[in-house]
């Protein structure tokens, strides 16, 4: 939609529509007013999880607070609800969940509520690998509609598959998962569940086909790859029939290899043609700790990408401030050794292939 346009029917709905009308014309042309700004705010109310998952950095968290407190959540929500914020930005997700299970803060609930309250019209969606989503929590989302998604991963088909990955209980997560679905279909409620599913199968073979290591977090002797079993097919077969199609989905999650950071080298000159592939999100989203700090992306677990604190500081100072402008002309540059931290090993932020040969078919 041009300028014009937008114009000629903000002063159509200002003089001839009725109030009720009037109001949702405004509502609906709002996002076309704003200048592109940040559209996502990415919570970690905690960087703390039940899992301990060989794709995931076990040092997760920078700053000193585990746990985001109420205050600072509300600091926070009150400044995006401001006219300041509201002038650059266009909040259309919140993301609670960076980093971390959400569902292991004791206040989440109040928390989802806030968010609900101070930012009317967002999409809320969270993460969680259902350890910690219990049905007494499972009833208040679903009950209030607390949240619009929810992303999960399944990486196992059995008790040993699964703990080989993620170290947590399957019996606990399947049954809290299969209440919540059972639950959502009684409450007729229309939040989309998306499991995402990274097996031992290919996370292990695609970190040594791809990097020529075994992952950090493997426990005991490193397997033989050539005999690794795929069980995403099993995983899929006994999820699928359960799932609401089309808003439900089951697939095969991205390889990457943040967790391998410490054991890399350096990256040679080849490896420095490689792009951010999170650039997109750097420029649009805001990942925020449990401390107010405004790390830069969400593959940075210890927070060493800092560009300042919500707490201390406003968004907009943030947002148009040096700090930020020059890690995003850096990241754009691929100066990846200048900007340093994370960026430096660069090839752990690549999806890692491996040849299509080595998975079994899907059953239909
Ligand atoms: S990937 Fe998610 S579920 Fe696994 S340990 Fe990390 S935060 Fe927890
Ligand atoms: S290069 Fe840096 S900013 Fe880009 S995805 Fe990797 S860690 Fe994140």
């Amino acid at each position: 939609m041009n300028w014009k346009t937008i114009h000629t029917l903000s002063r159509v709905r200002r003089y001839c529509l009725p109030h009720s009308l009037n109001k949702e014309l405004g509502r609906a042309l709002r996002p076309y007013k704003k200048i592109p700004g940040l559209t996502n705010i990415n919570f970690s109310f905690t960087n703390l999880c039940a899992a301990d998952c060989i794709y995931c950095p076990s040092q997760r968290g920078g700053g000193t607070a585990r746990f985001m407190s109420r205050l600072s959540l509300e600091t926070i929500l009150k400044e995006c609800r401001s006219r300041a914020f509201q002038k650059f930005h266009n909040i259309q997700i919140v993301s609670a969940g960076e980093n971390g299970d959400i569902f292991l803060h004791k206040e989440c609930l109040d928390f989802l509520r806030m968010i609900r309250r101070f930012l009317p019209g967002t999409k809320v969606q969270a993460y969680t690998n259902f350890r910690m989503f219990s049905p007494p929590l499972i009833d208040a989302v679903l009950g209030e509609g607390l949240l619009d998604f929810i992303g999960c991963n399944i990486d196992g088909a059995d008790q040993e598959s699964y703990f080989k990955v993620k170290r947590t209980d399957l019996g606990v997560v399947t049954s809290h998962l299969f209440y919540f679905l059972k639950k959502r279909r009684r409450l007729w409620k229309n939040i989309p569940l998306h499991i995402q599913v990274l097996t031992y199968h290919d996370y292990v073979k695609s970190v040594h086909n791809c990097l020529g290591v075994f992952p950090e977090k493997l426990q005991g002797q490193p397997p033989d790859t050539a005999v690794l079993k795929d069980d995403f097919p099993l995983i899929r077969a006994q999820f699928l029939p359960y799932l609401d199609h089309p808003k439900d989905k089951i697939l095969r999650s991205a390889v990457i290899a943040w967790a391998e950071r410490d054991q890399l080298k350096y990256p040679d000159e080849a490896a420095c043609a490689l792009d951010c592939p999170q650039l997109d999100r750097i420029e649009k989203e805001a990942f925020i700790a449990p401390d107010g700090t405004w790390y830069a992306c969400c593959w940075d677990g210890k927070n060493e990408l800092a560009l300042g604190n919500v707490l201390k500081e406003s968004f907009n100072e943030i947002y148009f401030g040096t700090k930020r402008r020059r890690l995003i002309e850096s990241l754009k540059r691929r100066e990846f050794a200048l900007v340093g931290g994370p960026c430096a090993k660069i090839q752990c932020c690549q999806e890692l292939k491996i040849p299509k040969a080595s998975f079994s078919a899907c059953p239909k």
